[in-house]
């Protein structure tokens, strides 16, 4: 089975991630994975109000574009995601390119379930990230079953609880059930999760075609490297 890393955050793009591009990308091909995609906080949680959309686009997808260019040299495949936010409730987003971004920056102005309607009519895949997180900033609950195509039922940085109820309300409304590590620190992460599939992803547009048709299946397990 080949391993890919879905949900991972990288500095300086995400200001919370504490290992550079290099080092998760090493980390991860000692960890035997095929492949990691790169989700950093958008630019609605995680910009610069200073400056233009093009130039928060432009800087956001600048440690994918570094990690790209490590690919051949560390040896792993290398894929581009997003993890935008809505008041808290996170959603990742695969497939639309730093192209697709710099054309479309009328999502900002988008209210939530339209732009996640229009993400998926653009061909994109969208999961909702760790419904059920608890965090001291979290004051409730919002889920979007009609807007998303699946859900993190595994997000390796959550509590058991949260996980749980994520599968259970995955389960009942059939949406596809999605894992992915949340990982800000490299090798530092205790857990990890992700997707994995017999064939090897070819790119992000690959990538949705596989979850879309059942060909991914989530895994979870120890950090031992
Ligand atoms: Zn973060
Ligand atoms: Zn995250």
């Amino acid at each position: 089975m080949l391993k890919y890393e879905t949900h991972l955050h990288t500095s300086p793009v995400s200001k919370c991630a504490k290992a550079s591009v290099r080092e998760s990308l090493e980390f991860y091909k000692k960890a035997g994975y095929a492949g990691v995609f790169i989700t950093n906080h958008f630019i609605d949680g995680n910009g610069d109000n200073s400056k233009t959309y093009e130039e928060q686009i432009r800087y956001y997808f600048s440690d994918y574009e570094e990690g790209k260019s490590l690919e051949k040299e560390i040896g792993i495949r290398v894929f581009s995601g997003v993890e935008m936010t809505y008041k808290g409730t996170d959603f990742l987003v695969y497939g639309p390119d730093k192209a697709w971004y710099l054309l479309h920056p009328e999502i900002m102005d988008m209210l939530q379930h339209e732009k996640l309607r229009f993400l998926m009519e653009q061909g994109a895949l969208v999961i909702q990230a760790h419904p059920f997180r608890e965090a001291s900033f979290i004051k409730y609950f919002r889920l979007f079953p009609y807007f998303v195509q699946g859900v993190e039922i595994i997000n390796a940085s959550n509590k058991e609880l949260a996980n749980q109820m994520a599968k259970q309300y995955a389960e009942g409304y059939n949406l596809i059930p999605f894992a992915g590590s949340d990982n800000h620190r490299a090798g530092e992460q205790k857990m990890l999760a992700g997707m994995e599939s017999e064939a090897e992803v070819l790119s992000e547009r690959d990538f949705v075609q596989k979850v879309l048709n059942g060909e991914m299946r989530v895994f979870c397990q120890e950090n031992i490297w």
